[in-house]
This record gives C-alpha cells, sequence and structure tokens, in this order.
C-alpha cells in the first residue's frame, strides 16, 4: 500500500469510526496531510500503523454532573475527559466549560493537544477535557458546586502522575480552585494535579499570561525571520478572555496598536488603540461570569461596538484569533487580506477554517499554528508542575524568560521541519512534522501498546 493510500484509508476510518465529529475530522485531516512526506521517508511508521494508533484515544471518558442552582432545582450535564495519548508523559490538557461542548470539541482539542505538548519538548502526553455546563450568569457557589460534582468522578482518573487538568474556556484559576479544593478533599493529598492554580497554593507566576504572551513572542519569531518587528503595527485581537487580554497586553507593552476585542455578541473598534488602563477595565469587566464587551464602548469615547460581528473587517496588520474554533472562515480571510493583514498567529485553538488557511499561505503572510503559537500556556503549566515537585517557586522573570526561550525552541522547530521536508515557510506543516515525529518515535519506542 502506498503512503498517499494508507492516509485516506485512516482518515475515512476516522470518519465512519466518528460521526458527525466535525471538528475532530477537521483537526485529523488537518494534521495527516501534512505528514505525506514524513510517513514516505519512515516506512517503519506506516509498518507499525502509527497513524491508525495515534487517531484513536487511549481512553474517552463521560460522565454525569449532577448540580443544584440556588433555587434548589436539580441540573444535569454531561462531563468529559479524553486522555488521548500518554507517549511522552502523563496526559496534559485544559478543561472546557462551555454549551458547545462535545465529545468532539474535546476530541479535536485532545488531538492537537498531543502534538503541541510535543512541540514544547517537555515531557507531556495529551488529553482534554470539559462540559456542556455554561458558566455564564452563574453565582459563585453554582459554579462551585458544579465543579465539586464535575471533580467527584474526574478524581478518580487523574493524578499528578497520571493526567493533569489546567484550565481553558469558562476555566480559569477560581474554578482550578474549586476543583483542586474538591480533589484534595476526596484523596487526602495535596499534589499538583491541576495547573492554572492561583500563585499564594502552588501556582506559577506568569501562567495565566502564558497562553497570550507566548503568542506574542511566537509572532515576533516570524517577524524576526523577515526582519521585522511587532512595534508600531496596527493589531486586531478577537475574544476578551484571557488569551486575549493578556495578547493585548503583550502587544500593547511591545509598542503595537491594539483596536480590537470581542465577545460571543460582537466586536469593539476602538481606533485611539486600547491602552493598559482600557484593558485593565476589559480585565475587571470579564472577571465577573457574563461581563459583556458591549459595555467597552459605553465606556470609552470613540469607540464603534460592531453588533453581532467579528473584529476581521478592521484593517489590520497583524490577527490574533483567541476566542474559539472556527472563526476565520475563508470569507473573512478574504476580507483580511484584501485589508492589507499579513500576519496571522492563533491564540485560539484551531480558529482558522482550513481555506482561510490556504489562502494566508498561499498569498505569502506570515502565518502562526495555534499547535505552536499557543504553546506557551501549556509549557508554563509544565513548568507549574516541576515548581510543584520541586516544592519552590521562581521568579517572575525566570519563569517569563523561559518562556521566551520556549517560544523560540519551538518556532525554530517548525521553520526547520518544514525546510526538511520541503515545505519552507510553511509552520502549520512544520509544527505538524516536528510535533508528530516525537510522538511517533516514542510510540514505536514503547511497542504496540
Ligand atoms: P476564556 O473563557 O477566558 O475566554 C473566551 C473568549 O472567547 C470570551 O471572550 C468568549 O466570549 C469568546 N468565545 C468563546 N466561545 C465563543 C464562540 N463560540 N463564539 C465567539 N466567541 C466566543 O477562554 P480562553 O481565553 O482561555 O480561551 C480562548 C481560546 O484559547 C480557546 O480556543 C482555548 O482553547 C485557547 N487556549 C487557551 C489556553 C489557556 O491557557 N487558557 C491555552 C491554549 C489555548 P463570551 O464571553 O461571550 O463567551
Amino acid at each position: 500500500m502506498n503512503v498517499k493510500e494508507h492516509i485516506h484509508n485512516v482518515l475515512e476510518q476516522v470518519i465512519k469510526r466518528n460521526p458527525g465529529e466535525l471538528e475532530f475530522h477537521q483537526a485529523v485531516k488537518e494534521v495527516l496531510e501534512t505528514l505525506e512526506p514524513v510517513m514516505s521517508r519512515r516506512p517503519e511508521y506506516v509498518e507499525a500503523n502509527i497513524l491508525g494508533r495515534v487517531v484513536e484515544p487511549e481512553r474517552v471518558i463521560i460522565f454525569r454532573v449532577p448540580w443544584q442552582d440556588d433555587r434548589g432545582k436539580v441540573h444535569v450535564s454531561r462531563g468529559f475527559r479524553v486522555q488521548f495519548n500518554s507517549s511522552l508523559g502523563p496526559y496534559k490538557g485544559g478543561i472546557r466549560f462551555h454549551p458547545s461542548v462535545t465529545q468532539g470539541i474535546i476530541k479535536f482539542l485532545g488531538f492537537e493537544q498531543i502534538f503541541k505538548n510535543s512541540l514544547t519538548t517537555m515531557p507531556l502526553g495529551g488529553g482534554k477535557g470539559g462540559s456542556d455546563f455554561d458558566p455564564k450568569f452563574k453565582s459563585e457557589p453554582e459554579i462551585m458546586r458544579f465543579c465539586q460534582s464535575f471533580m467527584t468522578e474526574l478524581q478518580r482518573h487523574i493524578g499528578a502522575d497520571t493526567d493533569v487538568p489546567a484550565g481553558d474556556i469558562g476555566v480559569g484559576a477560581r474554578e482550578v480552585g474549586f476543583m483542586f479544593g474538591q480533589y484534595k478533599r476526596l484523596q487526602n493529598e495535596f499534589t499538583g494535579v491541576l495547573t492554572g492554580k492561583r500563585i499564594n497554593w502552588g501556582g506559577s507566576l506568569i501562567r495565566p499570561e502564558a497562553t497570550g504572551y507566548g503568542a506574542v513572542y511566537f509572532a515576533q519569531e516570524m517577524l524576526k525571520a523577515k526582519n521585522d518587528n511587532i512595534e508600531g503595527k496596527t493589531c486586531v485581537v478577537s475574544g476578551s478572555g484571557n488569551v486575549a487580554q493578556h495578547t493585548a497586553e503583550k502587544l500593547i507593552e511591545l509598542g503595537a496598536r491594539v483596536v480590537s476585542l470581542s465577545d460571543s455578541d460582537g466586536a469593539i473598534y476602538d481606533p485611539a488603540g486600547i491602552d493598559l488602563e482600557k484593558l485593565r477595565f476589559v480585565m475587571q469587566l470579564k472577571s465577573i461570569h457574563g461581563g459583556r464587551i458591549r459595555e467597552y464602548a459605553e465606556r470609552f469615547k470613540g469607540v464603534e461596538y460592531l453588533q453581532g460581528s467579528r473584529p476581521w473587517i478592521i484593517e489590520c496588520d497583524c490577527a490574533f484569533p483567541s476566542a474559539t474554533q472556527n472563526e476565520i472562515s475563508l470569507a473573512d480571510a478574504q476580507v483580511m487580506c484584501a485589508n492589507g493583514c499579513r500576519l496571522i498567529c492563533e491564540g485560539a485553538n484551531m480558529p482558522t477554517e482550513p481555506g482561510a488557511i490556504n489562502l494566508a499561505l498561499s498569498s505569502g503572510g506570515l502565518f502562526g499554528p495555534s499547535k505552536a503559537a499557543n504553546a506557551g500556556g501549556v509549557a508554563v503549566s509544565a513548568l507549574e508542575m516541576s515548581q510543584n515537585s520541586m516544592r519552590l517557586k521562581w521568579s517572575r522573570e525566570e519563569v517569563d524568560q523561559k518562556l521566551q526561550n520556549i517560544m523560540k525552541a519551538i518556532h525554530i522547530q517548525c521553520v526547520e521541519a518544514a525546510e526538511e521536508y520541503g515545505m519552507e515557510g510553511n509552520l502549520v506543516a512544520g509544527a505538524n512534522i516536528a510535533g508528530f515525529v516525537r510522538v511517533a518515535d516514542a510510540m514505536l519506542d514503547q511497542g504496540v501498546v
């Protein structure tokens, strides 16, 4: 069987075995399509059916999460943990609370996580979890009861050397705290079983900032390779949560002009630029579950609110999609290209649709894929695990320096892998290949398991 046929068969099998899981199909297709030259050069991967194995999660856990709201009404949410691949270390990946969460969404995120974690070169397997629970407009006691119920089941399946969850959409330090508290109570142990903890009880400095800062460091590396710099660039950022806020913060610090943020209801356009003071307002606003970005336009003069719109219609040099998957369509990318956007750096996971990625790459723009560009979050989570194991705490400067080095190293790996396999400048292929090869080699070493 030739390599093309092998890849085609694996993809067909994924579609057949996982009906309706469109995002998972999309994520697998994107990776597999770029692996042809690797599979051709490494027949032992085909022989050992590495692809057939890597697309199948090692374990999928689905569970009932009953909880009571403040009026005493009983609700039932669904919990998921996909333990996808442990060839490089304990499963590692965030937990997402959002009504759109399904098994397919968690599988796509878990699959991406395998290669992202591999790119960090740290000892991390890939996993992801979540629930269709919607934290928006819930009281703090409701969120606490939900987190406790979620962890009451999840605690059986995780552990500091088994599976180490973190935050994602709808899960920040507060939710991690509630889950950690319940884990500790049930297991009677204080270990680094979750990352993204608050700094005063085991968290790492720079962890909240890491994904956003890391994405900007990655963009800097892409620009540096072209003898360019982020300073003075007009940037649009989508989302207004953890990743978007810290992306904007680092961009502002480095002298870029950030003119937009958004949420699921709309986007704001601030032609004067968002400064650190205005950003503090957004951070405050979003610290309450359900705070709306519309209020930014009401608070500051000269700001336009684009109801129901994403920020891609706004003219910019660089775009940082930092909200959710598939938020840049081909049509959006066409508008962005026409408006002169020359760099897309993915802070969110898989925010750009395949057609839009192809357009960005073929038009000669710079494209930083999420596996590489947003790996700063999980990398600092790994640093948090190290600090927890050693029972010590590194300074802000130390962690930030390590993060910068990691993002540089990831960029180099992507560039070199793309070059080695004849796809120079294509960091999507570079990230997939560099991430995959490390996992595939470990799987070969560990036998058919
Ligand atoms: P947050 O919950 O802090 O913020 C999410 C933001 O995205 C909010 O502004 C939210 O708006 C918006 N959003 C969520 N869903 C949608 C949707 N369906 N349509 C439009 N807007 C939406 O999450 P994070 O910032 O942590 O995560 C953002 C992205 O970054 C995700 O793709 C996540 O997987 C990825 N990521 C996060 C990491 C982390 O360390 N936190 C690490 C690596 C990747 P609203 O308030 O209206 O819901």
